[in-house]
């Protein structure tokens, strides 16, 4: 069997919603990515400020605690007239042991009696690559607007996916495909604007390995 033309690349989360959208949007790279799973992962306090900080940082000490090349993102919902709300803090929107659901649940009840732009929003994705010493060789962003429906459709995607209608589709995330979201979502917008990175470090890291075995 080939060997990989790239060294590994670990995908530093532990959310399954986005490990599933990350695999599949780096899959048709062939690059040799793995989860965290089964490997001695640290717990990252997610301290920073924005979600730039917070990828940098999940990048950096996961990558530093494994000696591998790590791709980490920070990701969330920010809804205008909530000043940018949940934001970071999109996972505990409401509370430390919150659900999707009872974030889905705070949202509707912060947003009851608003109609129209009173309840545009967008997402938003921070990516960060560390190199195995822990240092941030490459990062990348995206968003994707939307409209915070009044009750949740459908069972795809996670987190507030139910939630968020895409405008173009009329429709929101939990009932588009994966194929879709995989073209126009935050998630897909950042991978695909830090893929030359990745391929471009991770091939030259796998050709210096190949010289020093020679
Ligand atoms: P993080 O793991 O700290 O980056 O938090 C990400 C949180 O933002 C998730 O738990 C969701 O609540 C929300 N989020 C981020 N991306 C998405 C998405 O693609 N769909 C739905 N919710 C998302």
């Amino acid at each position: 069997m080939p060997t990989p033309s790239t060294a590994m690349l670990v995908l530093g989360t532990t959310n399954a919603g986005k490990l599933v959208e990350l695999a599949a949007l780096l899959a048709p790279l062939g690059i040799d990515c793995r989860s965290l799973a089964g490997l001695p992962a640290v717990e990252v306090q997610e301290t920073g400020s924005s979600f730039a900080e917070n990828a940098a940082l999940k990048a950096s000490q996961q990558a530093c605690a494994l000696g591998q090349w790590v791709l980490a993102e920070d990701s969330g919902l920010l809804v205008d007239v909530l000043d940018g709300a949940p934001g970071i803090y999109s996972a505990r929107f409401a509370g430390v042991a919150a659900t999707d659901a009872l974030n889905n649940s705070l949202l509707l009840e912060r947003l009851a009696g608003r109609t129209g732009v009173g309840r545009a929003a967008h997402y938003a994705c921070h990516a960060a690559l560390a190199n195995p010493a822990g240092e941030i060789v490459a990062t990348s962003q995206g968003e994707c607007g939307g409209v915070i429906a009044s009750m949740p459709h459908g069972s795809g995607g996670f987190g507030y996916d139910s939630l968020f209608i895409v405008p173009e589709y009329h429709r929101t995330f939990g009932t588009l495909s994966p194929a879709v979201k995989a073209l126009i979502s935050h998630r897909a917008r950042a991978m695909r604007a830090i893929i030359p990175a990745i391929v471009k470090h991770l091939s030259a890291h796998k050709k210096a390995a190949l010289r020093a075995e020679c």
